[in-house]
């Protein structure tokens, strides 16, 4: 199931930093694209590494409104204002230089990886430095300025696809891109993701949230509770998103591959592995190529164990889909793993695999929330 895919790599895309000490770090996609050289998986037949462009107003206006766009360009130039009206202040969105050009190029990244698959030239396609799903239409949030999944999804509507899926498997719920879809039935959403109200961002992604008028059974939310393990965490998977996605039949399938979800993620309390990394994206894989003829747009998302996981974790997932999965040493190259300990000041594990945990506390409760999304969401 190989074909042709592209690497979106946009090393300018750096200056998406919100500043020392910020979670969301740079490093976390530049190590990414360097265990992707390092592995020769950019060199492979059939890979064609691409740039990025800003996306420009007329873009991020499928999404974004115009007041927000300027206000993001004056907060990001300095000027002076009440930007938390548009979500920015000191915390999870603080104000970074070049804000604006920031965004636009993350999101012109996901914009290219979008035309590379709905141009026909190739069938899959990734930006690791996307996958920013909170932003609002007048609001960042999350570490999100703009959401270049849900203006990825726009754009492909506008150049004349008629259904979209979105699967979005980051710990946190892909709220940004639900609402703005909201009462959209051309755009399927599904999030799996932890949920623990009031003490979990953003607290929304309950299994009963289901889209607005219209549009209903068009969102599908999968709320896990913390300590949930890669055993029941797949089980939830394909309880529910190979049905969901298959019956809706979409033109493309976008999805977004935050790794929060891993056992040691400093942000969230989900028990996975990189196994569940890899069997995930085999599952994502197939469904591309029997739901929507192979046409695939990934995305990364979060991920905060920058040097020792989200490698990782989105160069299994591109190795997927470059059909070069199986053939993969183990073993990571040395000269990777030598960078990764050099910046993270620290061990960095050596393999793609991880040791077994074991099933989790939150598991049994995992299965009980998978009966429930079945049963009203998955009714024939
Ligand atoms: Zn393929
Ligand atoms: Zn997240």
């Amino acid at each position: 199931m190989s074909g042709a895919v592209a690497l979106i790599r946009c090393p300018e895309a750096r200056i998406y930093d919100h500043g020392p000490g910020h979670p969301l770090r740079p490093d976390r996609v530049l190590l990414t694209w360097d265990l992707i050289a390092a592995t020769g998986l950019d060199r492979l037949d059939g890979v064609d590494v691409r740039g990025c462009e800003p996306a420009s107003d007329e873009i991020l206006r499928l999404v974004h409104t115009q007041e927000f766009l300027d206000g993001t360009k004056e907060a990001g130039n300095g000027a002076e204002g009440n930007w938390s009206r548009f979500g920015y202040g000191p915390g999870d969105n603080p104000i970074f230089d070049r804000m604006h050009e920031a965004g636009a190029l993350v999101a012109g990244a996901s914009v290219e990886a979008a035309r590379a698959v709905w141009s026909g030239d190739r069938l899959h396609a990734f930006n690791a430095a996307g996958g920013l799903h909170h932003a609002m239409p007048a609001r960042a949030s999350g570490f999100c300025v703009y959401d270049d999944p849900a203006v990825a999804i726009a754009w492909l509507l506008r150049e004349g696809a008629e259904r979209i899926a979105y699967v979005d498997v980051d710990v946190h719920h892909g709220d940004g891109v639900q609402a703005i879809f909201w009462d959209d039935p051309r755009v399927l959403t599904i999030s799996i993701h932890e949920y623990f109200p009031g003490f979990f961002f953003p607290g929304t992604g309950a299994a009963t949230e289901r889209g607005g008028p219209g549009a209903e059974g068009s969102a599908i939310n999968v709320p896990l509770p913390p300590e949930t393990s890669d055993a029941a965490w797949l089980e939830a998977f394909r309880a529910v998103v190979p049905a969901a996605v298959g019956r809706f039949e979409p033109d493309v399938l976008v999805t977004q591959l935050g790794c929060d979800t891993h056992a040691t993620d400093p942000l969230a309390q989900l028990r996975l592995t990189t196994r569940a990394y890899r069997e995930c994206a085999q599952e994502l894989h197939a469904l591309a190529h029997r739901a929507a003829a192979g046409r695939w747009v990934a995305t990364g998302g979060g991920g905060y164990q920058w040097a020792r996981v989200v490698p990782r974790a989105w160069t299994l997932a591109f190795a997927e889909m470059t059909g070069a999965l199986a053939e993969l040493p183990d073993e990571l190259p040395e000269v990777f793993v030598e960078e990764a300990e050099r910046r993270a000041g620290g061990e960095v594990p050596a393999t793609f695999s991880e040791p077994e945990l074991g099933p989790g506390r939150g598991d049994d409760e995992a299965r009980a929330v998978v009966d429930e999304v079945r049963r009203f969401v998955l009714r024939p």
